[in-house]
Order: C-alpha cells, then structure tokens, then sequence
C-alpha cells in the first residue's frame, strides 16, 4: 500500500517523540554538534540554496538570498553558539521571605518535538532561523516549508537528510492540506509563519492539543514621515525597504503617511531614489520578481481598481522598458489620493506599491495606524523627539524602527515577533531559546526550613509570618 504524506508526517513525528525520551535533556556539547551541523549546511550549500530560491521566484536577487537569508540565518548561530551555555544555565531566583532558608532556582528546560511551518517570501531565513532556537533549546524539530517554493523546500529537506538524523531535524514538503495536517499533530510548540489567515486556523487546530503557538503573521505596516525628517533620506531608505525582493517583505513598509501638502514631492523623491537603486528593472539580477502568476495578478489587480477610482497612479520605469506578458517583474508603483475603501488600503500589499497617504496633525497620523489591525512593524521618520514619543506610546506595533527601515529585525538581542494581528510570541536570539524552552521554577526545600511552621496546627509563628 501507498505510504501518504501524512503517514509520513505521523511516523516521524513519533520517531522523534521517542528519540526525545530516549534523551530529554541533551547537554551543551549536543546542542553545539546540532548548531554546528546546521551552519554547515549553510556555508557548504551556499550555491545551491540560492540557485533554488532563483528558480522558484523566477528571478531572485543573489544578493538578497544572501544578505537577507543566508547572512541572517548564519549570524543567528553564531550569536546562539557563543551565548547557549549562559542561556542554558540555570538561574539563581531571591526567595520569597517567609520561605526562607529554601533556595528558587529557574530551570530552562527543552519541551520536546517543535514544529515549524514556513512560508516562501524568505523561505531559507523563515525555516532555519526558528530551527536555530529550537535546537539551541534541545528540542527534536520538523518543519513544513512552503509549496510555493517547491525546489527550495525540495533542497531543503534532501539537505536536512544528508546532515541530520530524522529524528533531530527533518522536512516534510507538501501543500496546505499537509499544512493543516501538521498543525494538528500534538507538537509541544509549533512556530508557523505566514498570513494572519492561516495563523488563526493553526492556532484553533493547536488548541485542540493545547499546543502553544508563536505565530508569526503580516499586515500593513505603516511608515511615518514627520514634518521634521529629512525628505531625501527618508525617500531613499523607504524605496529599499519597500523594493528589497519587490516588497515581498512581511515587515516591508507598506504605505507611508506624510505631512498635508507633501505628497507630491514625497512621490517625486521617492522616484529618484528608486532610478538610484535600480536604473532598470526588466533584466537587473538586484529586481526580484513576483512569487507567482496569481500574486503578480492580485497585485495588477489591487492596482486596476485604484486607477477605475480616480487614485493617481504612477508606475516608476527608469528605463522606460517594455515588459513581456511572461515577465513577472513588477513596476515599482506609487498610489496618491486612494480612498480608504480600495483593496490597496485594506489587505497587506505584499509587493512594489506604496500608497502615499496625507496627515495633517500628529493625530491623525496615530489615529489612522489606530484604526487598522496592529502591524508587524512600524518606520518613523523625523528628528522631533516629543512627536517619536507620541507615536511610540500611542499605536502598538510588533517593532520600530526609527530613521531607517527594518532593521529591527536583524538586532540579535532583539525578540522579533507581532502583536495582535500580526502575530503573538516572538523569537531570535535568547527570545528564541527561551520561546523553546519551559523556564521551569524550582524551589529547594532547605533541612533548616521552618516549613513546619506554614503547617497545622496553626500557632503564634503562624500568624507573626503571616498577617
Ligand atoms: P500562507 O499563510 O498561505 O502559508 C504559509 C504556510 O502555511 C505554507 O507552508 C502553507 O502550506 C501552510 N498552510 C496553508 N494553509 C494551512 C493550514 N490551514 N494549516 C496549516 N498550514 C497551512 O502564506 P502566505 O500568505 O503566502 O505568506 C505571506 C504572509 O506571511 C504575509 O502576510 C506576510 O506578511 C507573512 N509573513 C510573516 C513573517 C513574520 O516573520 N512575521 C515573515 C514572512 C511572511
């Protein structure tokens, strides 16, 4: 009989179950050997990892995979190699008075077999870095990678074989239905990255076994320019942030709220900054293209229906070239005067189009970032430190960055993750290990203890330590 995949999915989800019993603490020389294994992955297949990340995206910036994934991924078990052994000590807590002379200790502990469902946007950063910390925290892991990017996810899991026991790491490739399957497999934790769709289905398929969920999810993520920021660095770092692989960003800016009157200088300077950065785009090796037919269409589509609506459209062509039918490289597009109504303003954009939005009092500004879903992440631009205060205090977005763009994210020390809408938990660095890990509170009884005391029958010194 046929095996399935989602026999598969069960047999080594109990292989690993197992192999997890077998060793449910492993030391610091096991995790290291794990991490190790993994960065070689990383280093010894460089080539290959990109070439199939081209592939899938039909034009993927060398560059990118290897700044955006590789680098990243690479620094991460860096960082996580030489901080594991402070995160896996144990940690001195101070103890209660009462409870006195007994000793609180607070013990991180490994919670068994993790899962992981990837998505394509960054498909080696968003399946690897998580693996990072779950094996930092002495977790047996499977991951799930995107059926959109099928010959990385192919690679991924034929190199996950290769360097790794099934029982350690491994990958299994399928579609959403293999998506829903895995999220319902009883995981100890399961960290799924994707839309803020499919996160709630995972979270209500996780609730069924009480499996605890980091979910790391999108949406529109506003950029603010304050009437004190500097317009040609502010365009210049918005046009990189929103262009870098074509805006298939989660935490790319996706519109930008400007000062009443300033829209139309904004848009031309953004212009400029992006002929900079990409002086042509049909056949430039640095301009990513558009995942797939479908998503190049929603996008056309997004932008159809603000030109039928009166918005202003203006498609940026450096080099006035003419784009074939099968090309899927997209303009970078800006959007004036969209009404609030239009697909534009609503869905996260995921792609090369900046809506251009007016302001204008400070208010206004928080009130519209207010009124939408809470963003993954959030840009101010400006030297006015009582208008930074404002935004910061009053929205609530899952990272800031300020004066520049997304590099937030890239902070070791930093926990990455969203709030509300855009995601719950968070993981990088400590963050990650701790995200993996039960921080297990212990309290040592000391044979001096006057517990008895706490115990009936109730006297004087009972109510002395007590009242
Ligand atoms: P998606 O949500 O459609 O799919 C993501 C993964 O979930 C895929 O592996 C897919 O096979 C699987 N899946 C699909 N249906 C499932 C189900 N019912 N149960 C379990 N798994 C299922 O991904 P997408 O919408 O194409 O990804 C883009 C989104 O991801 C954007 O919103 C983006 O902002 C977000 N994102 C977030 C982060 C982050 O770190 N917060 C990073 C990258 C992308």
């Amino acid at each position: 009989m046929l095996q399935t995949r989602q026999d598969v999915l069960g047999e080594r989800f109990q292989s690993q179950r197992a192999a997890f019993e077998a060793q449910p603490f492993p030391d610091i020389g096991v995790r290291k050997d794990h991490l190790k294994r993994l960065l070689t992955l990383t280093e010894r297949h460089e080539a290959d990892i990109c070439a199939a990340i081209d592939a899938d995206f039909g034009g993927r910036s060398v560059h990118e995979t290897r700044l955006a994934e590789l680098f990243v991924v690479r620094a991460g078990i860096r960082h996580t190699l030489s901080h594991l052994k402070g995160w896996m000590r144990e940690r001195r807590v101070a103890t209660t008075m009462p409870f006195l002379p007994g000793r609180n200790r607070l013990v991180p502990q490994p919670l068994g077999v993790v899962g992981i469902v990837s998505t394509w946007n960054y498909p080696f950063q968003l399946a690897v870095a998580p693996v990072t910390a779950a094996l930092a925290a002495g977790n047996r892991v499977l991951v799930k990678p995107s059926e959109l990017t099928p010959a990385f996810s192919a690679l991924l899991a034929r190199l996950a074989g290769e360097h790794f026991a099934p029982d350690e790491l491994s990958v299994i490739t399928g579609d959403a239905e293999l998506g829903k399957a895995f999220a319902s497999m009883p995981f100890d934790h399961l960290l799924f990255t994707g839309s803020t769709a499919v996160g709630r289905q995972v979270a209500i398929a996780a609730a069924a076994n009480l499996t605890p969920v980091t979910l790391e999810l999108g949406g529109k993520s506003p950029a603010i320019f304050d009437p004190s920021c500097d317009l040609d660095a502010a365009a210049a770092s918005i046009a990189y942030g929103k262009l870098l692989n074509a805006g298939q960003t989660c935490i790319a800016p996706d519109y930008l709220l400007v000062p009443k009157g300033q829209a139309g200088a904004v848009a031309a300077k953004l212009a400029t900054a992006i002929a900079r950065l990409y002086p042509t785009l049909r056949d430039n090796p640095d301009y990513t293209a558009i995942i797939s037919d479908r998503h190049y269409q929603r996008l056309r589509e997004m932008i159809n229906e603000a030109r039928d609506a009166g918005a202003e459209v203006a498609e940026i062509n450096p080099a006035g070239e003419a784009f074939g039918a099968a090309s899927r490289k997209f303009l970078p597009t800006l959007v004036r005067n969209a009404s609030p109504n239009l697909r534009l303003m609503r869905e996260e954009i995921f792609g090369p189009v900046l809506p251009i939005v007016e302001y204008a009092v400070i208010d206004e500004a928080i009130d519209h970032v207010n009124r939408a879903d809470r963003p993954l992440a959030l840009y101010w631009f400006g030297r006015d430190s009582g208008n930074r205060q404002r935004i910061l205090r009053e929205t609530i977005a899952g990272g800031v960055t300020i004066n520049d763009c997304m590099l937030h994210l890239v902070q070791e020390n930093q926990p990455f993750g969203g709030v509300g809408a855009s995601g719950m938990g968070a993981y990088h660095g400590e963050w990650g290990f701790r995200t993996f890990s039960k921080q297990k509170p212990v309290f040592l009884q000391s044979r001096l203890s006057a517990g008895g005391l706490l115990r009936p029958p109730y006297g004087k010194t009972f109510e002395r330590l007590f009242s």
